[in-house]
């Protein structure tokens, strides 16, 4: 439940916000003409960060929404002015969708650039065909493929209606193949686009779904920054950082556990450094999911913490007990890429896979009259780690 809220804020809480703003004019006007401001200081955002932070995706994602408001400004009388409208309509999905799947390759490099170019020869060839024979072309564009009542609400043809949905699609898939990828924010930003597209008057309302599409994608990037400063990236775990803000905030009795591989120089030895990444990624799953409602941070390295705020040790310890068994019990399984250079111990019981036991060790302390700040706290249960080791690993020691 938690982790499908988690997939919909924030970008739902700004899309809400946008259709308020966009269905309640009132609330435009006591914000002084908000309208106004809102799209340049979206694009102002979206460029700063996209040249400070190196995202050249979103420095594209940005160029994409201004030519597309630059194109909804125009009025449309001629035919040539419609190609150009549903030529964009059909266009700015596919163009949406290859920023979000093609790899970050910087806004003025060679790639970079021959992006610009692609872009700069989508322009060309529309403006060509426009005025060359806009008629065949607006069949194609307003071609009906579908019964016409579906599309009737939106100025949209349907080439370009089955267009985004086929994209929504595919970036869906994208996402749900890859959970952290900014994917995320382009599914979402796909809506909003296709809310100024579908609005029905040129104005306001199209100007603030467009720059709510570059907000999504702003804020995006700020989110995926925010996640790589205090999320470890191989365990998805939170990462030191977020363990030395969070200790401070703690009050009251708490206790630090602090868990650590054992042997795990020699596993890395025998098996390579990618089974072994594999193996934290694993004992790090078995941390998030303990019982008693410990958090667990990756501390570094092969070593884990695990905060239990309001518990005593004596609470914590039987939870502990549990988490080392349940590593110890679990058979991590090796994929044949990761087949050892040496020959290891192994159960021999299953042919394809290789089931390895993998340890840990775990040292225990709470906050009391000893051991009254977090560091303390943390020093402590730093020691009864090395106790937990000298007795023989795989143990718990308060
Ligand atoms: P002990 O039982 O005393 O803890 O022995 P150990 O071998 O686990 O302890 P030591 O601290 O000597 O070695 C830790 C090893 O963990 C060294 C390093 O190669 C490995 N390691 C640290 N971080 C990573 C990582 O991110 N990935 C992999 N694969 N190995 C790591
Ligand atoms: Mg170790
Ligand atoms: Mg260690």
């Amino acid at each position: 439940m938690k982790r499908f809220f988690a997939k919909l804020v924030p970008e739902v809480l700004i899309l809400g916000a946008a259709a308020l703003l966009v269905l309640h004019p009132a609330l435009r006007g006591t914000a002084n003409g908000l309208d106004r401001v809102f799209p340049f200081a979206v694009v102002a955002a979206g460029l700063l960060l996209g040249w400070r932070f190196n995202r050249s995706r979103l420095v594209f994602a940005i160029a994409l929404l201004a030519l597309t408001e630059y194109i909804l400004v125009q009025p449309i009388e001629t035919p040539y002015d419609r190609v150009l409208f549903h030529a964009m309509t059909f266009l700015l999905p596919v163009n949406l969708a290859l920023v979000a799947l093609l790899p970050e390759r910087g806004t003025l490099t060679p790639a970079g650039l021959l992006r610009w170019v692609m872009l700069a020869a989508q322009v060309l060839l529309v403006l060509f065909i426009a005025k060359s024979f806009p008629d065949k072309a607006l069949d194609f564009l307003g071609a009906h493929v579908l019964p016409r009542r579906l599309t009737s609400w939106t100025p949209l043809r349907q080439p370009a209606v089955i267009c985004f949905v086929a994209i929504g699609v595919l970036l869906c898939l994208a996402w749900w193949r890859e959970p952290q990828s900014p994917v995320r924010g382009y599914s979402y930003a796909l809506i909003a686009v296709f809310a100024a597209l579908s609005w029905p008057a040129a104005g306001p309302g199209q100007e603030i779904w467009l720059a709510t599409a570059g907000l999504i994608l702003v804020v995006a990037v700020i989110e995926a920054s925010y996640m790589m400063a205090y999320r470890d990236g191989l365990t998805e775990l939170p990462s030191r950082r977020a363990l030395n803000e969070a200790l401070p905030r703690l009050s009251g009795q708490f206790t630090v556990a602090m868990v650590d591989v054992d042997h795990f120089k020699r596993f890395n030895d025998t098996y390579g450094h990618d089974a072994g990444d594999h193996v934290l990624r694993l004992v790090a799953a078995r941390l998030a999911q303990t019982s008693g409602g410990g958090t667990a941070y990756r501390y570094g390295g092969e070593e884990f913490a695990l905060v239990y705020p309001g518990k005593g040790q004596d609470e914590c310890v039987p939870h502990l007990e549990e988490l080392r068994e349940t590593v110890e019990t679990s058979r991590f399984t090796m994929r044949r890429r990761f087949r050892p250079r040496l020959k290891p111990r192994t159960d021999k019981s299953r042919k394809s896979r290789q089931a390895i036991m993998i340890t840990v060790s775990i040292g225990v302390a709470e906050r009391n009259h000893r051991n009254a700040s977090p560091e303390q706290v943390v020093q402590a249960a730093d020691k009864a780690l090395y106790r937990a080791k000298e007795a023989g690993r795989n143990r718990v020691s308060t």
